[in-house]
């Protein structure tokens, strides 16, 4: 197969790819696509909302806690040190797939959204007035607030790049935005709402020049594509396990080991001490001391599976299935009257965003709904770069490894009902 390899790769299927599309083998390992929604085939196109769970992690779900249930890191006896072993073993898979040098790189957390506000409360404790944060203006709202928050405590100044019409980053403009104050760059791989890759390495090369560090927001990336945290010299990674085939409740947090060892703790609890007296605690070491409380071992596990699974089919043929994809579906929305798509970027993951002339987002999605086809339609948690557009929102398809042909097809089809339907 002719496929991209990273997500920076130029995304150009193959012929050949675009006609290994139509089929994904890969369908019938997940249940609920099998239920009828509204009386019809079931076309889920709301991935980068989150994405089904195959069988095998709902297994690995259901298997935890029917044979290796207890309490990790705290028992002495067989099944905690079981449940112990299996969450750890979860914590290397997640390095294995962002290619972290360690699993004790890797924090379990809820998911992005809380990764981003860990690293706000622990790293960011450290920001004097007049420092800046920068970001860019195709961030998801948990990309932006936890760093206003951060500003307002601190007296840290948040700034933003531009982002060009075609919705990729502005890079004339980011340069302006970096300088000697700049701590900390935070941005999107994949824009959620754009679907543009973003050039995280050369971004990153930028940032280090100016004396910042940079955090990168996977949500959208670690399902769609092969992500190396050493190639692209990040030094904050965070993904949500529900994104990429896995549980809700559970996500991890990348840090570059030298950063980590200095971070101070947030959240203050069981498991993440050392010592504990009235004098004074002192922390755990490694990701443990992030983990306050009992956490999500089993959702942990099963993140473990669902990793299992992307790396059994391979994310390289994932990138090259969705891509060819992602090319059918927008030559022919393009080719509907009337439709426009929001974000032409060069370097583009699977997520469609368009506006039909005539016809509100929500309105379509309405109508889609009822044909089983499954958007998201709105503002998608990007407020700022919904109004650099100047538009309310958009309607967005976002795909993943088991849509095919079919599903664009009833795509289409239902956006052509819409038309007809509001006589467009
Ligand atoms: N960043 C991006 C780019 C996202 O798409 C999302 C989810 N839509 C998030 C962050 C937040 O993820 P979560 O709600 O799983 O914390």
């Amino acid at each position: 197969m002719n496929a991209p390899l990273t997500l920076e790769g130029v995304l150009r299927p193959a012929a050949a790819d675009q006609a290994a599309a139509a089929a994904a083998p890969w369908a019938a390992d997940f249940p609920i696509l099998a239920r009828p929604v509204r009386a019809r085939r079931l076309a889920y196109l709301d991935n980068g909302a989150t994405t089904q769970k195959p069988q095998g992690v709902i297994q690995a779900l259901a298997d935890f806690y029917e044979q290796s249930n207890a309490n990790i890191h705290r028992g002495v006896h067989w099944l905690s040190q079981h449940a112990t072993d299996l969450y750890e073993q979860a914590r290397s898979r997640v390095a294995g797939l962002l290619n972290a040098p360690n699993s004790q790189d890797v924090i379990f957390v809820r998911g992005t959204t809380e990764a981003i506000n860990l690293v706000a409360q622990t790293w960011g404790q450290s920001l004097a007035p007049g420092d800046e944060i920068l970001v860019t203006d195709m961030e998801h709202h948990s990309n932006i607030v936890p760093w206003q928050l951060l500003c307002a405590r601190t007296g840290a100044v948040l700034r933003h790049a531009r982002v060009t019409d075609s919705g990729e980053i502005d890079l004339d403009d980011f340069r302006s935005c970096l300088n000697a104050r700049t701590r900390l760059v935070a941005l999107a791989h994949v824009s959620n709402a754009l679907g543009t890759v973003n050039p995280v390495a050369e971004i990153t090369r930028l940032a280090r020049e100016a004396g910042a560090l940079v955090l990168v927001d996977g949500a959208q990336a670690v399902a769609h594509a092969p992500v190396d945290v050493q190639a692209l010299d990040c030094d904050f990674y965070a993904f949500s396990g529900h994104k990429i085939y896995g549980p809700t409740g559970i996500g991890a947090l990348y840090v570059r080991a030298s950063i980590l060892q200095k971070l101070a703790p947030w959240q203050g609890g069981g498991d993440m001490i050392h010592t504990v007296s009235f004098e004074g605690s002192t922390w755990a070491e490694g990701p443990q001391r992030f983990e306050a409380g009992t956490p999500n071992i089993a959702g942990a596990v099963a993140l473990g599976a669902a990793i299992d699974y992307v790396q059994s089919i391979g994310l390289p043929v994932i990138a090259a299935h969705e891509s060819a994809l992602l090319a059918e579906a927008t030559e022919r929305m393009l080719a509907l009257p009337g439709v426009r798509l929001v974000g032409t970027a060069r370097h583009k993951a699977g997520i469609l965003s368009f506006l039909v002339d005539g016809i509100h987002p929500h309105d379509l999605g309405t109508i889609l709904d009822t044909e089983g086809v499954a958007i998201r339609a709105g503002h998608h948690c990007a407020m700022p770069l919904m109004a650099r557009f100047g538009i309310p929102g958009t309607a967005r398809a976002s795909l993943a490894l088991y849509n095919t042909q079919a599903d664009i097809d009833a795509l289409v089809a239902g956006v052509r009902k819409a038309q007809k339907l509001f006589g467009v």
